[in-house]
């Protein structure tokens, strides 16, 4: 089983947040999609050991900048191309106020069955603080009509961690979310990515950052109002209840293959990786003259074991010993003589053969996977 993600790099306003590839020149947008197409054909052999696809992913930038018909085509040339799951599960990020009534059902009618809404926060304070374009009402207007068309597979995004966001506004939040008709959450922890709007007005002191222990604060309150709430933490930014989780994003965490078609998209064939020019013209230049648009990485060993490591052990599978094996003994035994402190202390235990971090665990993960990490 295998996923392809379509990245559309166009986005109305620029998130002062935000460091992905996107571009707020509309203008480009028709070349572009004509240039995915052409992608998609040339690359229908990429996934040449399993061409089954189970998920079809519109990520971004704004997808929900495209015409319904303008995604519907898409999956239409994946089919053409090809064989795909019955129960494909196709996500298509959004912004909340690109989602009316009609819109929904466009996107219901071409095959989209899930959606990821980049809501961030509920406080239209915070909003305005981060130059996201939608309002709170917007988000609860999309929701309700979502579900209401039966487009009810949601998923959101939130920010934490945000200047201005105190822990007791963040717990507000999170009672207002819990609330809805949501059945997946990702959230993330604000990081000052340089080229921001953020970032510059961190390095000029016009912004204060939260404190440590509001950070601190901000996840402890994010895992237990969610937990409260029957949502399960089935990877470290990650949760959900009646068993939605994101089988896109799962896939990657297991080392499937996948190939990412756009500007700046990523594919992995299970050997190498492979990533597209991060240049709207450029690429449409580059695909449409039949150049080069794309570096190639050939992974060593030890690479894709750090990619098993870095993806897995934020997951709550964790990592298998059996999986582990694969990378032959001397990696295995690297990853057991490191990972001994962690399981002694409570921070990480192993159940069945899989090494799985705890809540305490979670907390230190970027140390914790650091450990386990082979440099040569
Ligand atoms: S809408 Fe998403 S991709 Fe676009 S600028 Fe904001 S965060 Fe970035």
């Amino acid at each position: 089983m295998s996923g392809i993600y379509f990245h559309i790099p166009f986005c109305k306003t620029r998130c002062f947040y935000c460091d992905f590839h996107t571009s707020t020149d509309l203008n480009l947008v028709s070349p572009l999609m004509e240039a995915m197409m052409k992608e998609l054909r040339m690359r229908q052999n990429y996934l040449d050991k399993d061409r089954h696809i189970q998920t079809i992913y519109f990520g971004g930038g704004t997808p929900s900048l495209l015409s319904p018909d303008q995604i519907g085509a898409m999956i239409q040339e994946v089919k053409n191309l090809f064989l795909v799951s019955d129960n494909v599960e196709v996500t298509v990020e959004a912004n909340p106020d690109d989602l009316n009534r009609d819109y929904l059902k466009g996107l219901l009618r071409v095959g989209v069955n899930r959606l990821s809404m980049g809501v961030q926060s509920t406080s239209d304070c915070i909003l305005k603080s981060m130059n996201r374009r939608h309002s709170v009402e917007d988000v609860f207007n999309a929701i309700n009509n979502a579900v209401d068309i039966g487009l009810d597979n949601i998923s959101i995004d939130l920010i934490y961690g945000v200047p201005g966001l105190s822990p007791q506004l963040w717990k507000t939040e999170l009672e207002s979310i819990i609330a809805l008709p949501v059945d997946h959450i990702s959230a993330y922890h604000l990081t000052y990515h340089k080229g921001t709007e953020y970032y510059r007005r961190l390095k000029k002191g016009t912004l204060t950052p939260v404190t440590e222990e509001d950070s601190l604060a901000h996840f402890d309150i994010l895992t237990s109002v969610l937990d409260d709430a029957g949502f399960e933490q089935y990877e470290i930014s990650n949760f959900c209840r009646n068993n939605k989780i994101s089988n896109h994003n799962s896939a990657y965490w297991r080392s499937v293959a996948y190939l990412g078609i756009g500007p700046s998209a990523h594919s992995f064939d299970g050997i190498n990786r492979q990533w597209n020019v991060s240049d709207n013209q450029e690429y449409i230049n580059s695909v449409s003259s039949g150049d080069r648009f794309y570096e190639i990485e050939h992974l060593t060993n030890e690479d894709r074991y750090n990619d098993y490591i870095i993806t897995s052990f934020r997951t709550k599978w964790g990592v298998c010993d059996q999986k582990l094996s694969e990378y032959g003994p001397l990696l295995r035994e690297f990853f057991l003589r490191n990972v001994d402190s962690f399981v002694e202390n409570g921070e990480v235990i192993n159940q069945n053969g899989n090494w799985i971090m705890t809540k305490k665990g979670f907390i230190r993960s970027d140390l914790i996977i650091e450990k386990v990490f082979y440099y040569e």
